[in-house]
């Protein structure tokens, strides 16, 4: 996948969508998480795969099938590592996402109990929208060493139901609301690279940088994914 180089963590890291460092894996994985023992890291689909543009379908069956797919979806966002996933990026055309924000000090402190919460919801819509946009940086799995400023609701409130098919609400400002919209747009085919007013590439570290400079190069050669996608 793409590791996130460390030191690029904590000056951006509650902008990046999806993405996170092996850092806030492990941790994530010392922590006790409703997941089962059985569950298997799947592949992340890229943005090649025209299964990112489809529709996903609504989730009916909410059986073992289901429950071993929520656990798949689980353990393969914590590997990325990443803040959420959405079925159809493991090649499953299904309307269910997962999110969970990190759930070090620094997340607690700014996102209080919504941080290291696990989120799974099956079926999301969003009911409520804050009028107020804000622009952040965002990344995706399935484009990996890319990132884009996307405008977003502030703040959402998202119906849905949760693992075993019961309504639920989830109320998300900030940092989860946008990660919120991100998985969801996933379910209708569409990417943040479709909404983002720029998209630039991260350059690879060269060995000239001087430690705990950020590589990243503002200025790039417009994106393959934004001219790949600029007419659909
Ligand atoms: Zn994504």
């Amino acid at each position: 996948m793409w590791p996130l180089p460390f030191h690029f963590l904590p000056r951006k890291r509650h902008f990046c969508i999806e993405n996170l460092s092996k850092f806030a894996y492990n941790e994530a994985h010392s922590r006790s998480l409703d997941i089962q023992t059985n569950m298997a890291i799947r592949t992340i689909v890229q943005l090649d795969n025209p299964i990112l543009r489809r529709k996903a379908i609504r989730v009916t069956d909410f059986g073992d099938k289901f429950q071993k797919l929520v656990d798949d979806m689980i353990e393969t966002m914590l590997d990325a590592p990443g803040v959420g996933l959405a079925a159809p990026q493991i090649n499953i055309s299904q309307r269910v996402i997962v999110v969970r924000l990190p759930d070090d000090d620094e997340s607690k402190a700014e996102y209080g109990d919504q941080a290291g919460r696990l989120y799974v919801l099956a079926n999301p819509e969003i009911v409520k929208a804050s009028k107020e946009k804000i622009e952040g940086v965002e990344a995706c799995l399935s484009i990996p060493g890319y990132f884009g400023k996307v405008d977003r609701h502030q703040g959402v409130l998202i119906k849905g139901l949760d693992r075993h098919g019961k309504p639920v609400r989830v109320k998300a400002t900030a940092w989860l609301a946008r990660v919120f919209q991100h998985e969801m747009d996933h379910l209708d085919g569409r990417l943040y690279i479709d909404l983002a007013s720029e998209v630039w590439r991260e350059k690879p570290k060269s060995e000239g940088d001087p430690p705990g400079e950020s590589s990243d190069d503002s200025s790039a050669e417009t994106p393959a994914p934004a001219e790949k996608h600029a007419g659909d």
